[in-house]
This record gives structure tokens, C-alpha cells and sequence, in this order.
């Protein structure tokens, strides 16, 4: 099904050659930091015996969006014996940011603004670079994992761009309640992986600097089920139907009308309808009350969890979609396999291989 068999061909990192079947951690020098301290960029390598694609997973390009490094913990915690092809985790990829726990770098850029880099520029250039030229080029497939920003948390969602089918067959297998096609952003690092011709798929979940359980467990299970699809996994026997992502094809914020602060009256996930009340926003000096109204219909994806807001700032966020009703079920399904532990940490026995 897949002619790009990826682990055909050796693959050397850092100057070392890893063989089939080996599982190595790689340290990549990036440069020094004011303190003298090298950034490097730590990846681990999982090469199967047998010949099947080479996947990139990678966390944390943002450095406060931390859900998917305990989703690479996890992944890295597998034994894989029965994998083809070869896994490449990063789990860490914005290593100053992440440090900093902020979202960008310490010159304030966004490195997802920074592909393909270049290796006379900006600590961040210089990352993308090597991201761009020492790992991507070695891969037929990513899955980045990022979240939403502060205070603004996302509806598990995985984002692709509409011109890759394959992408899109791989945001279905990943199997999150909703998948959206979205334009690619130009110098993000999906934005290299289009320009190579290989198809990268985004997970959001959860919101910065938070360890959230339904998003990790969610993307967990996403990345194998990818995994699976690609070939790189045996299938489940004997699994369960699962539920098709309801695909959203454009997306909008429903913004503050006026000032104020906004109590939010609808969850993530929930399915409104035109002029249905999505909050309101009240005035903090008097009795005054604006509601705020969904001006289509659609699915919640995200929301801002910042109560107070100036007139024209970003309240809900909402897909459009022409089967609203599905969300709901995939919603439920979704908690269900999440074994009733939204409000637990996230043990890392709990796995599957
Ligand atoms: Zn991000």
C-alpha cells in the first residue's frame, strides 16, 4: 500500500549509523545559551526489523505545550517489537522556549515561523534547520503534537491541509473527535514537510503549561492507531468500530461584542445552532448584559478562558461541519475509552502495546 518504504535506505544521525532493529537516543548540538549550557536537540530513534515507513512525532515546538511530551513518554515507554519501519521521537523540540515555559523562543520568535531555518541564524533558525535537514529528510511522516494556548484550550482536533490525501487518511485513522482541513502556515514546519511532498498531520488538545488527561490519552492512542494504518503496526483484532472524525472545513471566532467580562454559558465539544447563546459578556461597572450568539452553526473547538475581554477579542471557537450530530457520539466515545480518568494524572503504566 505504501511504496515509500523509509527504512530501506541507513540512517545516520549525528555522525552514527543506526541499524534495523536498534533503538538509539541521539543528542544533536543546536548552540550555546547565555549560560554556556549547549541546546541539543534530543531524538529517539526506534528502527524496526522490517522495512515500512519512517515516522517523525515531535512535541513541544511550542515550549509551554506540554501534552505531547507525555504523549512521546508514553510512546517511548512501548517495547514495539512487532514495528515496521522506524519511529523517530522528539519530545522536546523548542528546548529554550520550553525551559522558559513560554510558547516562544528567548528572542521572542515562534520557531513554527522559522522553517526551513538556516544555519547562520537565530538559535530558533538554526533549530529549524536541523529539524529541516538532519531529521525531516530522513522521514516519509509526521505527527506534531501541540495544544492551544494559555487559558485558551482546545477540543482534541487534528488539522491537516486539504491538498495531501494521504494526510487526511492519516487525521482519520488518528481517529480524534474532529479533523480539520487547514491552509498551511508559511514557515511552519508543516509547511516544510508539504514543500518535500510528505504528508504531516497536527494534534491540538488541551490548553499551555497543562498536563491534560483526555488530550494525552486521546493523542496516545491517536498516534498508534496512525501507526497502524501506515502499516507500521499490526491491526487490532477483534476492535471495536470505531467512530469516523467529524471533518470541519472552515473554522471562525465568535468575538466580543463589546468590553467586559465574558461568562462563558457552552462547553468544548458542544454543537450549536445559528443564534443559539454561547455566553455573555456584562459590563463590570453596572447591570448591563450582551449576549454573545453562535452567528452559524457549528462544533465548539476552542474557547478563551480569560474572563476579562476587551470589544473584538476572540471568545469561541467553532468549526462548521455538515454532521454536527456525530460529534456528540464521538465525544462520548472518546470519554469512554478514557476509562472515567479525566480528573487523574496520567499513569504511565496504563499502556498497550
Ligand atoms: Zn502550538
Amino acid at each position: 500500500m505504501h511504496e515509500e518504504t523509509g527504512n530501506d535506505k541507513p540512517l545516520v544521525l549525528a555522525g552514527q549509523e543506526i541499524k534495523r532493529g536498534q533503538w538509539r537516543a541521539v543528542k544533536i548540538p543546536i548552540g550555546h545559551m547565555v549560560t554556556h549550557q549547549q541546546v541539543e536537540l534530543i531524538v529517539h530513534v526506534r528502527r524496526g526489523r522490517k522495512p515500512g515507513p519512517r515516522l517523525l512525532v515531535t512535541a513541544a515546538v511550542h515550549g509551554d505545550e506540554i501534552n505531547g511530551v507525555q504523549v512521546v513518554r508514553r510512546l517511548l515507554k512501548l517495547s514495539l517489537k512487532r514495528l515496521s519501519g522506524d519511529l523517530i521521537l522528539i519530545p522536546v523540540v523548542n528546548l529554550p522556549a520550553f525551559l522558559g515555559r513560554s510558547r516562544y523562543l528567548p528572542d521572542r520568535r515562534d520557531l513554527n515561523r522559522l522553517f526551513p531555518g538556516s544555519e547562520s541564524g537565530s538559535m530558533g533558525a538554526r533549530l529549524a534547520r536541523v529539524l529541516t535537514d538532519e531529521i525531516l529528510i530522513h522521514c516519509t511522516h509526521g505527527i506534531d503534537l501541540h495544544t492551544g494556548a494559555a487559558n485558551r484550550p482546545n477540543l482534541p482536533q487534528v488539522r491537516y491541509s486539504p491538498d495531501f490525501p494521504e494526510a487526511g487518511k492519516m487525521a482519520k485513522a488518528f481517529g480524534a473527535p474532529v479533523m480539520i482541513e487547514s491552509s498551511v502556515r508559511e514557515g511552519s514546519f508543516r509547511d516544510v514537510f508539504c514543500q518535500r511532498g510528505k504528508p504531516q498531520i497536527i494534534f491540538e488538545g488541551g490548553e499551555a503549561g497543562i498536563l491534560e488527561p483526555a488530550s494525552i490519552q486521546l493523542a496516545f492512542k491517536g498516534v498508534l492507531s496512525t501507526m497502524r494504518y501506515l502499516g507500521m503496526l499490526p491491526r487490532l483484532k477483534n476492535s471495536p468500530e470505531k467512530a469516523l472524525p467529524v471533518l470541519c472545513n472552515s473554522t471562525w471566532w465568535e468575538r466580543a461584542p463589546k468590553g467586559g467580562l465574558f461568562l462563558p454559558g457552552a462547553h468544548l465539544g458542544s454543537v450549536v445552532s445559528r443564534g443559539d447563546l454561547l455566553g455573555e459578556v456584562v459590563d463590570p461597572f453596572g447591570k448591563e448584559t450582551t449576549p454573545v450568539r453562535a452567528s452559524r452553526s457549528g462544533v465548539i473547538i476552542g474557547r478563551a478562558k480569560n474572563a476579562v475581554v476587551d470589544e473584538g477579542d476572540g471568545l469561541v471557537h467553532l468549526g462548521r461541519t455538515s454532521h454536527p450530530h456525530r460529534v456528540m457520539n464521538n465525544l462520548r466515545e472518546a470519554e469512554e475509552a478514557l476509562d472515567h480518568r479525566l480528573d487523574h494524572p496520567v499513569f504511565d503504566d496504563y499502556l498497550e502495546d
